[in-house]
């Protein structure tokens, strides 16, 4: 079973504006800003506007509003910042880690989206 919500992880602090972030996208469902270690020219993180540790709890307890409302926010990201092919882009990568065999550090569910140059294969 996913731990329970701690409201002091980084990225709640993020949504409550008491740590900077560098946002590239807001509206009434999540939240998107640029990673402080990026992986790719383009590292991007998009997180839900709710208590969610991880795509587990955020699937199985978020309401529908919600969920639809996220995944279209990531949707915008990738279009806004040009990764999308729909755009002209190159493509792009969309990742979630969700618990411990994943490596997901900060607790509460992000979506990371990577661009800006050929990605390669996927690690397993
Ligand atoms: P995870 O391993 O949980 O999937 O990824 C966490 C990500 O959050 C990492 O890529 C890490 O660089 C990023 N990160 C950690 N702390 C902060 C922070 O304070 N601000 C921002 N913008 N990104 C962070």
């Amino acid at each position: 079973m996913a731990d329970p919500y701690d409201h002091e992880n980084i990225f709640a602090k993020i949504l409550r504006g008491e740590i900077p972030a560098r946002k590239v996208y807001e509206d009434a469902h999540a939240l998107a800003f640029h990673d402080i270690n990026p992986q790719a020219p383009v590292h991007v993180l998009v997180i839900p506007k709710g208590p969610y540790v991880s795509l587990d709890d955020f699937l199985a307890e978020a309401p529908d509003e919600l969920v639809t409302g996220f995944f279209r926010a990531v949707g915008k990201v990738t279009r806004e910042l040009g990764l999308a092919e729909s755009e002209g882009g190159t493509g792009f990568r969309a990742l979630a880690n969700a618990g411990g065999d994943a490596g997901q550090e900060v607790p509460h569910l992000h979506v990371h989206l990577f661009g800006g140059k050929p990605l390669g294969p996927m690690l397993a």
